[in-house]
């Protein structure tokens, strides 16, 4: 984006919201404008008056809320009119600001079809590392073997934040990069059952068919928004099987296993027979080489200790790794001060903190919850029944599920049952803690002794 050059990260934000709001209409009324950004203060410098109401009016709650989405932070937005204003078209020659030529939209002759897909996340910028490498290969092969069965449907899943959607737009701009010809549409799970609802509101479901089945290749963000909603996913398991027959490629992101969705069985056993990919955890080395490529490519002079100080406090979450380098650069460069450890820690000094929260782990969990119900620590993981070891047992599940950001099945493996146990033990603990406030202050209690132990 021509417009955003002296701000590389605001690109992918950008690009969202011309995928909210449509090529044509960004075109006309952001296009023209220059951003500048400092601190948590948007500047939007425009031709008039006309332009910056317009845009007031009806694109700024989507600016705001694209840029809480990806900074997690409030902006403000101010504007700045006479900066770029025009020549008006009657004055006299010597009163004439000179005008800033309005650039025009990019003359490359544009595939006609819709994708939806955000250019600013490729396989280029996409760091592989033993944490994404089998998705990373399969998003590859799914690319050079368009459709072939053994990559059909190929499903990536993991916790969020960990690049699902970065691959599979990846996906599609190589596709299109290869053949800018075919027809790729991405889209989220939560658009695909609104538009539903829409098309049959409209009774135009016909054309909603139409538009999915003609697809090359159909990228489908979070699934997990489809199953349950009986109408919608009957609707998506006929569009996947008629794509799926016709051979064209289908990739699914999801928050959990295929296993764990809630969807049909037809379906379910379906997306089991192509491939599932999970996207774990980076490790410190994977966050700390993602943190370089972004100073690279927004160039701030920001040191290695800093950016591995970052990466030390944020372990589960890319975007939020991303948000806060971001944040830190944001107020380096406004003040323009030089980045360090200490300001970092001050400034990061919330999300750090529920990092900290987040890495409690379970051995914390089980010695608390054993003290507190008077069982050893070997009952956890044993086969016994007894209600005295059974239900403190459900108990650290659940609070496992609670305090710890591993997965069910992780959680399962840690008391050497399946993630069904633990999803089991989870609701009968939530439902005990809903009906009774004795017990949830006694689990309050817990957790407070947990945190405390955990910090030791
Ligand atoms: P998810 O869809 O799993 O919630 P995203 O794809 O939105 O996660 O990723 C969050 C942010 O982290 C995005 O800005 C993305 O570009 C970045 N990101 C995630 N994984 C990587 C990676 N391996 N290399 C570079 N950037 C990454
Ligand atoms: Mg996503």
């Amino acid at each position: 984006m021509d417009n955003l050059q002296a701000y590389p990260l605001l690109v992918p934000i950008f690009q969202d919201i011309e995928n909210i709001i449509g090529k044509d209409t960004y075109d006309m009324w952001l296009r023209p404008a220059r951003f500048s950004y400092e601190g948590t203060v948007l500047t939007i410098s425009l031709p008039n008056q006309f332009w910056g109401k317009t845009i007031r009016e009806r694109y700024q709650h989507i600016i705001t809320d694209a840029f809480l989405k990806h900074l997690g932070a409030e902006i403000s937005v101010v504007y700045d009119v006479a900066a770029q204003d025009p020549a008006p078209a009657v004055s006299s020659a010597q009163d004439v600001i000179p005008v800033r030529p309005v650039p025009a939209a990019p003359a490359i002759k544009k595939n006609p079809f819709p994708s939806r897909l955000n250019s600013s996340y490729t396989f280029a910028n996409f760091i592989e590392s033993p944490s994404n490498r089998f998705a990373y290969k399969a998003a590859e092969a799914v690319v050079h073997k368009l459709g072939n069965r053994e990559n059909n449907p190929l499903v990536i899943y993991s916790s969020p934040g960990l690049g699902k959607t970065h691959l599979l737009h990846a996906i599609g701009n190589q596709i299109l990069k290869d053949n800018p010809n075919a027809k790729v549409l991405y889209m989220s799970g939560e658009e695909f059952v609104s538009e539903y609802i829409e098309a049959l509101q409209n009774k135009s479901s016909e054309s909603f068919r139409k538009k999915y089945r003609s697809l090359d290749c159909f990228l489908m963000d979070d699934i997990q928004f489809v199953a349950g909603k009986a109408a919608s996913e009957v609707e998506f398991f006929y569009t996947f099987n008629a794509l799926f027959e016709s051979r064209k490629q289908i990739v699914l992101s999801s928050d959990r296993t295929p296993q764990q969705l809630d969807l049909d069985e037809r379906l379910s056993s379906r997306l089991l027979s192509g491939i599932i990919a999970e996207v774990k955890r980076p490790s410190l080395e994977t966050r700390i080489a993602i943190l370089r490529q972004k100073r690279e490519s927004i160039n701030f002079d920001i040191g290695d200790d800093v950016l591995s100080f970052i990466a030390e406090g944020i372990q589960t979450n890319i975007r939020e790794l991303e948000g806060s380098l971001f944040r830190l650069v944001a107020y380096c460069g406004m003040h323009g001060v030089t980045p360090t450890i200490a300001i970092a820690k001050e400034l990061l000094a919330d999300i750090l903190v529920s990092e900290t929260d987040l890495s409690i782990n379970v051995n914390s969990i089980k010695k608390v919850v054993g003290k507190h119900f008077n069982i050893k620590m070997e009952d956890f993981n044993s086969k016994r029944k007894t209600q005295s070891i059974a239900w403190p047992r459900q108990i650290a599940m659940f609070l496992a599920t609670e305090l710890t950001d591993l997965s069910l099945p992780e959680i399962g493996r840690e008391f050497n049952r399946d993630h069904s146990t633990v999803v089991h033990a989870r609701d009968v603990v939530k439902e005990k803690v809903a009906a009774d406030p004795f017990f949830a202050a006694e689990i309050n209690q817990v957790i407070l002794d947990i945190k405390a132990v955990d910090k030791k």
